[in-house]
């Protein structure tokens, strides 16, 4: 296909620049939440260590202690994936199977649910979060709930690279709706203050661990409905090598999804765990989200 493996997750969160959700779906107010209101009568200890709202929504999400993701009853169609409509059906099918999978661990992260819309586009079409365009094949906009596809960049003509542009977008879209799910319990909103603040390595740093849970979201995904999915075989191993591509691929852009190596163990443990409790890169070591 285009670009190997390489296109694969070169995908993009515009969050950061610039978009915002226009609606926050749960309640905690940052700047409430961290101002300590000065109390002149002693106070009894607490027996639970005080969390910043950082530390509560990135490191300490409910989302983690959610449990495992369930199998759904999910039947994609065997597209030839060559047209805008074809890619626009299956990802329609997809995101109707990543939202029943999802609702339920959203819900036990004690967040509200609010549906995605897949947009299939072209580049410099007009979203939410202003014009599609740059080198990423695809992008979550908070500020609609949107997912956003350039569709041209999924299409593939050979029977073989037919069935590995079937993996490709399978595991792109279930990287995207991880954005939404981060979006819901609130993990965007974190990292956005988080890369807001940080510039340079450190801001790259802050937007692979990011990116690398979105991918680990999309492998816990794959990982519950792998029956379902029928990812077995050849389906297998185009899943993995989709997963697992990174940075490294892609030298000529900058090392914002993390590399090879942090991509595959991220991949490895969402994908047996079934869970995003294998998916706190937040609290990870760098050396885990290089
Ligand atoms: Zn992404």
């Amino acid at each position: 296909m285009r670009g190997g493996p390489a296109a694969v997750v070169a995908l993009a969160m515009l969050l950061s620049a610039g978009c915002t959700p226009s609606r926050a779906p749960a309640a905690v107010s940052a700047s409430t939440a961290a101002t300590p209101i000065p109390s002149p009568t002693p106070v009894a200890p607490s027996t639970t260590p005080y969390r910043s709202p950082e530390d509560r929504f990135l490191l300490h999400n409910k989302i983690y202690s959610a449990g495992r993701i369930p199998a759904v009853a999910c039947k994609v169609p065997q597209l030839a994936l060559q047209t805008q409509k074809e890619v626009q059906q299956y990802t329609n099918v997809m995101l109707g199977c990543l939202e029943r999978a999802w609702k339920p661990m959203v819900a036990r992260a004690q967040a509200e649910y609010f549906t995605a819309t897949v947009y299939t586009v072209k580049q410099g079409a007009r979203t939410a979060c202003g014009p599609f365009r740059g080198k990423y094949a695809g992008f979550y906009c908070g500020t609609n709930f949107g997912i956003y596809l350039d569709w041209q960049q999924f299409v593939e003509d050979g029977d073989r690279d037919r069935e590995y542009a079937r993996a490709d977008l399978q595991f792109a879209f279930a990287h995207e709706f991880g954005h939404h799910v981060q979006q819901l319990v609130q993990i965007s909103s974190y990292f956005d203050m988080r890369w807001t603040a940080a510039t340079g390595a450190a801001r790259l740093e802050q937007m692979r661990r990011h990116e690398l849970q979105a991918s680990c979201f999309a492998s816990a995904f794959l990982g519950a409905n792998q029956q379902t999915l029928d990812l077995r075989g050849a389906k297998l191993k185009d899943y993995r090598e989709a997963a697992d591509a990174g940075d490294d691929d892609r030298p000529e852009t900058p090392p914002d999804h993390g590399s090879h190596k942090s991509s595959t163990f991220w991949a490895t443990a969402a994908f047996k765990a079934k869970s995003p409790s294998a998916c706190n890169t937040w609290l990870a070591p760098a050396k885990r989200v290089t």
